[in-house]
């Protein structure tokens, strides 16, 4: 028998978090790559600001100070948080996908944009017309540094762009981006980094790596949702067309003309998410300050993770998907003979295990894992660690996992309304 506990904070939306023994054991959230809690030191100091957010750039109220005060320090926050160059501006967005959407707009006619087929959608989608080159991710990190080598090769003379995640959202891996940024140099290329994954994982040094623009998202930081950012170079986004148009934008409006504002209010016309930018700056201000126990934690958590599951006996069935050593703690599977969303299902509903089920946004590296793996099939399951995951969370799934599968696929569950039940 599962013993279910009401938990306030998410009792209005009528669910219920299954105890595996009755005892006491909570939610355990193996789900940070989607999004990841909120750090407690975030919540009060959102907490703290609720009273006195207001519009910034609008008031000479004391809240509307505040906000803006908050608001502009965030953008070195941010510039500091990824070792940008004092030049590089730091436009507030909603996420990554939007960050990417606004550079795909501020790109030079013409720009010639070269990014793998495996990338996350927010990654790949954003960049269109005839100069855009997809190439076929390669098996191993010299030929995917050899793969934009000779893509580059092959572009028209004029601007270019290579757009490359940090870290993988499906297999933890992190890219070679030194090296492909050393690449792209040589052809007089700019580099876009996806930081989505890797921002909350590892120090960033925009600097060290020699990109050009790093996007990232607040909810997979550790703060709530709704703000993100792209931070580069200034040019090419002084120059476009504002990404909305309407208020904040603007330096001056008559009734026949307008004048943008050049600094980084040009993409952010309407009144911003105060809120939220505070929360980012103060979320990354946190981890800055703590890289080093952030790396140690997800690492001895992550190996503890593959070892229990290279333990389960008899877990032939099990298929791991493959990446280097050299990773963040985020890894996908498949189990044959079980399908990922009921699998997913009997962990939330049985064990009280959140974990993500699907193609994770990255149809393409999804389904070429699969097949990679000698499994059949388009969807797998994902967990992700994070600064919430404990060894118990660990230990729990790994139990799970062998209990589900020693039990077999056999009992039915129902999906009605769209959602697994028992
Ligand atoms: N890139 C990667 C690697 C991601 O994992 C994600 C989110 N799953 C994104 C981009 C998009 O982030 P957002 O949904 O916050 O725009």
């Amino acid at each position: 028998t599962v013993a279910t506990q009401e938990i306030p904070t998410v009792a209005g939306a009528g669910l219920r978090v299954p105890l595996v023994t009755g005892g006491d054991i909570g939610y355990a959230n193996l789900d940070h790559a989607a999004s990841a809690p909120c750090l407690d030191k975030v919540r009060a100091a959102v907490d703290e600001f609720l009273p006195w957010y207001a519009s910034v750039h609008r008031g000479a109220g004391f809240a509307s100070q505040v906000s803006t005060k908050l608001y502009e320090r965030t953008r070195g926050i941010l510039r500091n948080f990824v070792d940008a160059r004092s030049t590089d501006t730091v436009v507030f967005t909603r996420n990554t996908t939007d960050s990417f959407n606004l550079l795909a707009r501020s790109l030079p006619k013409h720009t010639s944009v070269v990014v793998f087929d495996t990338e996350h959608h927010a990654a790949l989608l954003p960049w269109k017309g005839p100069n855009v080159r997809r190439i076929e991710t390669p098996r191993t990190r010299l030929a995917a540094v050899s793969a934009v080598d000779e893509a580059l090769a092959d572009c028209p003379q004029g601007p270019r762009l290579v757009v490359l995640t940090g870290a993988s959202n499906v297999t933890g891996e992190l890219l070679p981006v030194k090296e492909i940024a050393a690449v792209a140099r040589r052809h007089g290329a700019r580099i876009a980094l996806d930081a989505a994954q890797l921002a909350p994982h590892r120090k960033i040094s925009v600097r060290e790596l020699d990109v050009d623009y790093v996007a990232l998202s607040g909810h997979k930081l550790y703060a709530p949702f709704g703000a993100g950012a792209l931070i580069g170079r200034a040019d090419w986004l002084r120059a476009a067309q504002p990404y909305l148009a309407g208020g904040g934008a603007t330096k001056l409006v008559s009734r026949d003309s307008v004048v943008w504002n050049s600094g980084p209010e040009r993409h952010e016309a309407g009144s911003p998410n105060t809120v939220g930018v505070y929360a980012l700056g103060v979320a990354c201000e946190t981890l800055a300050a703590n890289w080093d126990g952030v790396v140690a934690h997800e690492e001895e958590l992550l190996a503890r993770l593959r070892r229990g599951l290279a333990a389960i006996p008899g877990f032939a069935e099990l298929r791991l998907f493959d990446a280097p050593v050299d990773r963040v703690g985020t890894l996908s599977f498949v189990v044959d003979g079980f399908d990922p969303g009921w699998l997913a299902a009997v962990l939330s509903a049985e064990y009280g295990i959140g974990v993500r089920d699907g193609a994770f946004c990255a149809h393409v590296a999804t389904k070429r894992l699969i097949a990679v793996a000698g499994s059949t099939g388009q969807q797998a399951v994902r967990v992700s660690l994070g600064l919430g995951s404990t060894t118990e969370h660990v230990d729990r799934i790994v139990l799970a996992l062998r209990q589900i599968v020693a039990r077999g696929a056999r009992w039915q569950y129902e999906k009605p309304e769209g959602r697994w039940v028992p």
